[in-house]
């Protein structure tokens, strides 16, 4: 029987929560895991003096594979936010965001299947940035001024926005990689190139060359602004977006809401070698101890985790168990209820043992 090592990075908040039901639901599918727990975030910070201590990265990189609980970011200067430098710290390039309609989950919308893949490090993300009046913003900005015919003004904050045709290609080649893997037709590059013509210029034209190489799966392109109103008109024309960071994280949260919100919206996280599993929503402080967050998202990513390993006949049982419970509706939290009712809602542990029961 396979047996894999995994780093698991309960986190912070609800994050030890939902990581426990979700190790038990994976575990229940008879497959072997050996997880090697991994401090970040508040906890780490309080344990090691560090948010994202070396010996977890070290883990991560050892098994090339992690699932992570959320993390808290500490409001207030100084603190870098884990998930960030994780991506960063091990070039996870790839953010997967699928988005499925579950049965049973409220929405507005019906029939969603789309899977977002954002490019990770790049863009206005990669973290270069001057504040207003600093002696680095003024410097930046008078050799900007000497370059361009469009002046900046004086006492601007900047923030960089970096595309390369290195990180444009991987990101496009992996959203064809993971259509064809996946059975997908139509791969949508997403951009602004009208606007800024040499960024997203060069992003869509790598996209278009990426394209023509992979000519068995359908390519076409749509204008950020554009692409989010055909979402909510007619999303079942679209399949698999690919898009530079800032819009990845604007649509994939889109389409999180689309599909029932960040309870249920799992994510994944891919580098060359090295592969870190994530729910998109947050820590959810006010909820943590208390056993009543939604262990939906978790799960769902431990899925993605197992396709990702190859493991879909496992991947099919967990994502079936959910839907089933879900589509019950008898045994969900608190979040999943019309009338979110706590004292009649199934608790995160609750929810899990009807999971594995219905699996
Ligand atoms: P959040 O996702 O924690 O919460 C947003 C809302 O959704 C809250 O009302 C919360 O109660 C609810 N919610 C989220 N997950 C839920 C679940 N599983 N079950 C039931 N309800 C759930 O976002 P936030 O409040 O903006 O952020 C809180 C902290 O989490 C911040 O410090 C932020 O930096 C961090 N954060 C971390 C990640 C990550 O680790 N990848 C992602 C987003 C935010």
């Amino acid at each position: 029987m396979a047996r894999y090592q995994v780093s698991l990075l309960p986190g912070d908040g609800i994050g030890p929560e939902v990581t426990e039901a979700t190790r038990r639901v994976l575990e229940a599918t008879g497959l072997g895991f050996d997880w090697d727990y991994c401090d970040a975030g508040l906890g780490a910070l309080e344990k090691h003096g560090d948010v994202l201590p070396e010996a977890t990265l070290d883990s991560v990189r050892k098994n090339g594979l992690g699932l992570k609980g959320p993390i808290t970011t500490p409001i207030g200067s100084g603190f870098r936010s884990v998930n960030v430098g994780l991506r960063q710290a091990l070039q996870l390039y790839a953010n997967l965001r699928p988005g499925k309609t579950i049965k049973g989950v409220q929405s507005t919308f019906s029939d969603i299947d789309l899977v977002v893949v954002r490019e990770n490090l790049e863009d206005t993300y990669a973290g270069v940035e001057f504040d207003t009046g600093t002696p680095e913003a003024t410097e930046v900005i008078s050799a900007i001024n000497k370059l361009s015919d469009k002046q900046v003004a004086a006492d601007s904050a900047i923030t960089i926005k970096m595309i390369t045709p290195e990180g444009s290609r991987r990101i496009v080649e992996y959203a064809f990689v993971f259509a064809r893997k996946n059975n997908r037709k139509l791969v949508t590059a997403v951009h602004k190139a009208n606007i800024m013509k040499y960024t997203d210029g060069l992003f869509l034209r790598i996209a278009q060359e990426v394209a023509a190489e992979n000519p068995d799966i359908e390519f076409n392109d749509r204008i950020v602004d554009n692409m989010c109103m055909q979402l909510m008109q007619k999303p079942q024309q679209y399949d698999v977006l690919v898009m530079p960071n800032l819009y990845g994280d604007i649509v994939s949260d889109l389409v999180a809401g689309m599909v029932g919100g960040l309870g249920v919206a799992p994510g994944g996280n891919i580098g060359k070698d090295v592969a870190v599993f994530e729910p998109i929503h947050g820590s959810a402080p006010t909820h943590a101890g208390k056993g009543v967050a939604n262990p939906t998202a978790m799960l769902l990513s431990g899925a993605l985790m197992l396709r990702h390993l190859g493991e879909v006949e496992a991947a099919e049982r967990v994502e079936g168990g959910v839907a089933k419970v879900i589509g019950e509706g008898t045994k969900v939290t608190y979040d999943l209820r019309a009338d979110r009712d706590q004292s009649k809602a199934a608790s995160t542990n609750e929810m899990a043992d009807a999971i594995i029961a219905a699996m």
